[in-house]
């Protein structure tokens, strides 16, 4: 029978299909134990469902590109740090071996003793690796279930799918996108995830908190997914099928009107030129920002080229790397952002440090760049060398105080200096920016402004530094929300700090190409705004229908709110008002 499921719209769309549900832990697990001479052989099939897992991991790197793939990119390289972790490898030999254990009895064994783990740490961080740890273990027991049962090896390929899981690693997002799947609802998770984000790029509808989508949904059951109205609809009636009939033909139509949109000059409804800029760091997003009509791009995230390897990359792949990026870009400007690694973002060469109590709050970004100042002068010398071929701005991450940008512009100097000695072509003086992802750095950004030629305001880590709420926490739900008054509050006084300071300003957090987000973001006075090169039109369509005074006019009413609710409600408003 017909019944609807509420959930929260993680990435708008509709999708009809059967339903497939994720539950690796319904998988039955052979608990007999083993006679003396299966056990050799039982170790065969826990190494070989082992190396069908790193084999699957490496295949998703290969296959994943864009600007998006650096982020799945890192969880790819924490799962298959797991995955040859010695101990996790010697506890599960041990459990077959000494405790004649299946290898998927013992792989739920070692799931559960390590869970158990991790949720008893203090460190919510480590705390919230129990789902990195979770998601491996099942990435193992599905191999090995696909050793031994074709059925499941079949359900890895069906497309028409509609996936109905409690919480989805990016990695598995990708992968089964690529293998026919139409959308995904969750029971638990949050619209800024990780894999929400990922969602959206993909151009995948989903549906997070929908919860109680694992006891009312069945495999196979008919599923539209609503990820406009926010429901997902079990056994679909008759309306329910019109209305989707009618979703795809309109979202045909919304497709060809936006294309024509990639020409389009970037204005508002009263006729202020906004300029939308890219994040990419890919050939791919070159050539997407170039059709879509990019007005440069304003965020190269540079870590990428340090995941890969366990070496650092030499001055000349990066050389390669950041000329190419120029060139493809034709004369707009690119923005270089100088590497970010630390926190979240381990590198292969083992630059981050290791046992740091609160990595998020420590040696990051140009923190660490600076402790390396040989590594950082390559990257320095391989962007210097890049410049020569198009107008290149450097971007510098978590900048908290003035000494650093100091310190970074001591480095160009030297750099400049040796280059000249070897006689390798300069480019001119290049704009050096602050990212303000740091509330000291916002709060006291007139002191950064005096030695920084132009700001990018990052409010991925910014909105989670104000607020003290890690944003892939499902449980900070109600508090990690880029309407939070305190967040407005911090980006009205940058904004205004940098126009005042006749300096740019950019927007890159995620935000900026968040349609939800433009007219507020409008309202407090941004004229820059940098994006995933797919959010380019439909950015461009929304600040066309917005105009910009009437919202600029109504600025100080949301900056009074109290609440992210208020600041929600009187949004809703003074956008209606104002398109
Ligand atoms: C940000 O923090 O908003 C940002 C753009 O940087 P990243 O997402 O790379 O940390
Ligand atoms: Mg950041």
């Amino acid at each position: 029978m017909r019944h609807l499921l509420p959930g929260t719209i993680a990435a708008r769309g509709m999708a009809l299909g059967r339903a497939r549900l994720v539950q690796p832990s319904r998988y039955a697990v052979d608990t007999r134990p083993l006679a003396d001479e299966e056990i050799e052989g039982e170790l065969e099939n826990l190494h070989r469902a082992l190396d069908m897992a790193r084999q699957e991991l490496r295949d998703l790197r290969g296959k994943l590109q864009g600007a998006l793939a650096r982020e799945v990119n890192e969880f790819i390289d924490a799962h298959s740090l797991l995955l040859d972790d010695a101990e996790l490898l010697r506890g599960l030999d041990e459990l077959v071996r000494v405790g004649h254990y299946r290898a998927g009895a013992a792989l739920k064994k070692q799931r559960e003793k390590l869970s158990a783990m991790f949720e008893a740490m203090d460190d919510p961080y480590l705390r919230s690796r129990k789902e990195d740890v979770e998601q491996v273990i099942n990435r193992v027991i599905a191999a090995l279930q696909r050793q031994t049962s074709p059925e499941e090896r079949k359900l890895a390929a069906r497309v028409g799918e509609i996936l109905i899981a409690d919480s989805i690693a990016p990695a598995d997002m990708a992968q089964l996108a690529g293998n026919g799947l139409l959308g995904v609802v969750a029971s638990s998770g949050s619209a800024y995830s990780h894999s929400a984000i990922l969602a959206r790029s993909l151009g995948l509808p989903m549906l997070v908190g929908t919860r109680d989508a694992l006891s009312h949904i069945h495999d196979d059951d008919l599923l539209l997914l609503d990820a406009e109205r926010g429901e997902a609809v079990v056994h679909p009636a008759a309306q329910d099928l019109a209305r989707y009939r009618a979703w795809q033909r309109e979202a045909v139509i919304e497709g060809r009107r936006l294309a024509l949109l990639a020409n389009a000059p970037t204005r508002t409804r009263d006729g202020l030129d906004i300029r939308l800029l890219a994040n990419a760091e890919s050939p791919a997003d070159v050539a997407l920002a170039r059709t879509r009509g990019a007005d440069g791009v304003g965020l190269y995230r540079t870590e990428f080229l340090f995941l890969r390897h366990k070496d650092l990359p030499s001055e000349d792949e990066q050389f390669i790397a950041y000329r190419d990026l120029v060139l493809g870009m034709g004369g707009l400007p690119v923005t270089i952002r100088t590497l970010d690694l630390g926190a979240d973002k381990a590198d292969a060469a083992g630059l981050v440090m290791q046992g740091e109590e609160n990595p998020a709050l420590g040696v990051r970004g140009v923190r660490l760049s600076l402790r390396y100042p040989a590594v950082f002068s390559t990257q320095i010398r391989a962007i210097l060398r890049a410049a020569c071929y198009g107008p290149v701005r450097v971007l510098v991450p978590m900048v908290t105080q003035p000494d650093e940008l100091i310190a970074v512009r001591t480095l160009f100097k030297l750099a400049r200096q040796e280059l000249k000695r070897e006689n390798i072509d300069l480019p001119e003086k290049l704009p050096l920016g602050a990212m303000i992802e740091v509330p000291a750095a916002a709060i006291n950004v007139r002191a950064l402004i005096e030695h920084a030629d132009f700001l990018a305001i990052g409010t991925n880590d910014l909105a989670q530094y104000v607020l003290a709420a890690d944003r892939g926490n499902d449980a900070l739900d109600n508090i990690y929300s880029p309407l939070q008054p305190a967040l407005l509050r911090v980006l009205s006084h940058v904004i205004g700090a940098g126009r005042r300071a006749g300096k740019p300003v950019s927007l890159c957090g995620e935000i900026g190409g968040d349609v939800n987000f433009t007219a507020l973001l409008l309202a407090l006075g941004l004229c820059e705004f940098s994006m995933h090169p797919g959010q380019i039109l439909l950015v461009r369509d929304r600040l066309a229908t917005l105009d910009r005074s009437a919202l600029r006019h109504h600025a100080p009413r949301l900056l009074r709110a109290h609440t992210h609710e208020q600041v929600a409600a009187l949004l809703a408003e003074i956008s209606d008002a104002a398109a």
